[in-house]
């Protein structure tokens, strides 16, 4: 049953990948900065939604969480923030050796509950893009209160849009409202800019990403997997989607450590 469920959300995921397709819209970064800039710099994004119990795949088990969070502590990662991604990317600033930006969508209770404490115990940064129509209202979901606290605590809060909508069903206008009210909300609640958007069930395309930059927002994540490099389009950031499954632990690895040689066999990108 919880693989068949996992089927499901994989295919699901796959299905907005492989729809939102192959637009690329490059981010606008002076070649001679580039040119600075170290070769092969590889940010690793994690995508979380759920922290807790539930045979959810899109759940995570605290356990796990907090080993998983270990491993990237004892692994000599460095977490970051969105705006540490992409300064280093666009090379104004220098990324540590091995960056880890960690994200949740959405915006559960459970972010606060169960892996608020668990990043603090590691002194982890991580970013939330949360749905500001549900923000203290919907049950299960943050208040702001909480996002406040939070981000004194080393959080980011960032868009996912308003009502967490199709986008790609809706005309330009409820498109633009989504994107631009969301960022509106978070900023008069939380008071600082929000720039960073990400995608309701990581859909994107051309026509979406035009209107994100022309709200204001500066990047935008996918569910795309794969790592950032300055390869990446900055509307159509990659990420890794980490689920609870069979054996958790040790698909966690292979997502995270496989990535360089899957890229090697051009399976990622291009
Ligand atoms: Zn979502």
């Amino acid at each position: 049953m919880k693989k068949i469920f996992l089927m499901l959300v994989l295919t699901a995921l796959a299905i907005g990948v492989f729809s939102s397709g192959a637009q690329k819209i490059k981010a606008e970064v002076p070649s001679e900065t580039v040119d600075q800039v170290a070769n092969g710099a590889k940010v690793l994004v994690l995508n979380y939604h759920q922290v807790g119990i539930s045979f959810n795949p899109l759940t995570m088990p605290p356990q796990f969480f907090d080993e998983q969070m270990a491993y990237l502590v004892n692994s000599g990662y460095t977490s970051i923030t969105p705006q540490e991604l992409y300064d280093g990317i666009c090379g104004v600033t220098v990324l540590p050796e091995k960056p880890v930006l960690i994200t949740f969508d959405d915006g559960y209770v459970d972010n606060y509950t169960n892996a608020f404490p668990i990043l603090q115990k590691y002194g982890l940064k991580a970013t939330i893009f949360v749905v500001p129509a549900f923000t203290g209202v919907n049950y299960g979901y943050l208040t702001w209160d909480q996002l406040l606290e939070m981000e004194q605590g080393g959080i980011t809060i960032q868009s996912h849009t308003l009502n967490h909508r199709a986008l790609e069903e809706l005309p330009d206008d409820e498109i633009r409202a989504e994107l631009l009210e969301s960022k509106q909300m978070l900023e008069e609640n939380l008071g600082h800019p929000i720039e960073f958007l990400a995608y309701p069930t990581g859909t994107y395309n051309l026509h979406i990403a035009s209107i994100a930059r022309d709200v204001g927002y500066k990047a935008a994540y996918t569910i795309k997997y794969g790592n950032v490099d300055r390869g990446s389009n900055a509307y159509a950031l990659e990420r890794v989607p980490i689920f609870q499954q069979t054996n958790t632990m040790k698909a966690f690895y292979e997502r995270i450590e496989y990535r360089q040689s899957f890229e090697s066999f051009g399976w990622i990108k291009r």
